[in-house]
């Protein structure tokens, strides 16, 4: 690892301003930047500090919904009792993310913008081909070993995985990112890799996360993460989704119907073509599990990743099972 300059941030207006300086990059928890800067991946000339920012860590849930600060640690929000009751997917999205020492350091703000595991990408001195990390230089993952690569989103320039939980979860129950004047959607806040894989976000220099809103509903308070992945903990997603149902008073007729995938794609993916099919039914084995095939309509698969377009739409309807009392 180079050397680089370190100052803390005496308020979000400086921090948002030290971004405007292409060298400079913001220290939350660290546990993606420091991993990064050690592979040779980020080479920052100046860290800014902004762990002691006022009023960023804060966490509010009433009964319009939840305000998550985005210094919040990820152990925080996931054992919030407000969080848990509300959005019980979110907390167990980030319960099951990386181990507990991990998340009582990591903030949700970072999590969002946690970089791809793509083992190309985070070995620039083996695989200089990496079109995430140097535009324009190819993509060594084509043609190589794409076991964890994505099958849904993916382009001619990056096939890579976005691999996070918390955001999979909001993206079902239609959260926001907040950056201070702006709000962003979070399903628009990431963006499909195309021929610019290197632009991962919409976030702008100059402007910081600071925080995540989310609305509550009836879809999100009834609502569960399931995560498959290659040992039972502090491990990446071989395929989640996040599910949130409202059944109508007849308590068996669904009204609204949330699913997003993890593990898959190359940003947090809303699988609309699965809730649809679901909407208005009653649901029945059968019918989830045609539904969730839905789910892969788009898939493609390079190979060693071929396995995920079995089991995304299982473990969909599993969790779609699980939520409607039939698993
Ligand atoms: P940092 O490392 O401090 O920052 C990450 C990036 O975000 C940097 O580019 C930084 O400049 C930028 N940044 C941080 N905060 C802001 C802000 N407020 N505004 C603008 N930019 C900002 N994640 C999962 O979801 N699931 C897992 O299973 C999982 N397993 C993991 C296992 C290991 C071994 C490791 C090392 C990580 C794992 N992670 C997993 C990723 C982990 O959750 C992220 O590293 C962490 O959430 C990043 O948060 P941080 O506060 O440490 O961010
Ligand atoms: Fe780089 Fe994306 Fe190819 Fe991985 S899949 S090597 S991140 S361009």
């Amino acid at each position: 690892m180079r050397d680089f300059s370190y100052f803390r941030a005496a308020s979000t207006e400086e921090a948002s301003r030290a971004t405007l300086d292409a060298g400079t990059m913001l220290l939350a928890g660290g546990t993606t930047l420091l991993d990064l800067a050690k592979c040779g991946v980020f080479e920052p000339d100046t860290l800014v500090d902004i762990t002691h920012l006022a009023g960023l860590g804060d966490i509010t849930v009433d009964a319009n919904g939840a305000t998550i600060g985005a210094l919040a640690k990820m152990e925080e929000v996931a054992d919030h009792p407000g969080v848990k009751a509300a959005f019980p997917a979110v907390a167990q999205s980030l319960s099951l993310a990386a181990s507990p020492q991990l998340r009582n350091m990591a903030t949700v703000g970072g999590n969002l913008l946690q970089r791809t595991r793509c083992p190309y990408f985070r070995d620039p001195g083996a695989f200089p081909a990496c079109n995430k990390r140097s535009p324009g230089s190819g993509c060594s993952a084509i043609g190589g070993v794409t076991r964890n690569h994505a099958v849904l989103g993916t382009s001619r320039a990056c096939i890579a995985v976005n691999p996070g939980d918390l955001a999979v979860a909001l993206v079902a129950f239609d959260a926001y990112v907040e950056m201070g004047r702006r709000r962003v959607a979070i399903e628009d806040f990431y963006m499909l890799p195309g021929e610019t894989p290197d632009w991962e976000t919409v976030l702008k220099k100059g402007e910081i996360i600071t925080g995540i809103s989310i609305p509550a509903s009836m879809a999100a308070k009834n609502s569960t993460y399931l995560k498959v992945r290659d040992r039972q903990s502090y491990e990446f997603a071989a395929a989640s989704a996040a599910v949130g149902i409202e059944f109508e008073a007849d308590g068996q007729t669904v009204r609204d119907i949330r699913v997003a995938l993890g593990g898959v794609a190359t940003k947090p993916w809303r699988a609309r073509t699965v809730e649809q099919a679901l909407v208005g039914t009653v649901l029945n084995v059968d019918a989830v599990e045609k539904a969730s095939r839905l789910s892969m309509e788009d898939a493609v698969s390079h190979g060693g990743n071929r396995y995920k377009i079995e089991l995304a739409p299982r473990v969909v309807a599993r969790a779609i099972l699980t939520m409607g009392g039939l698993a």
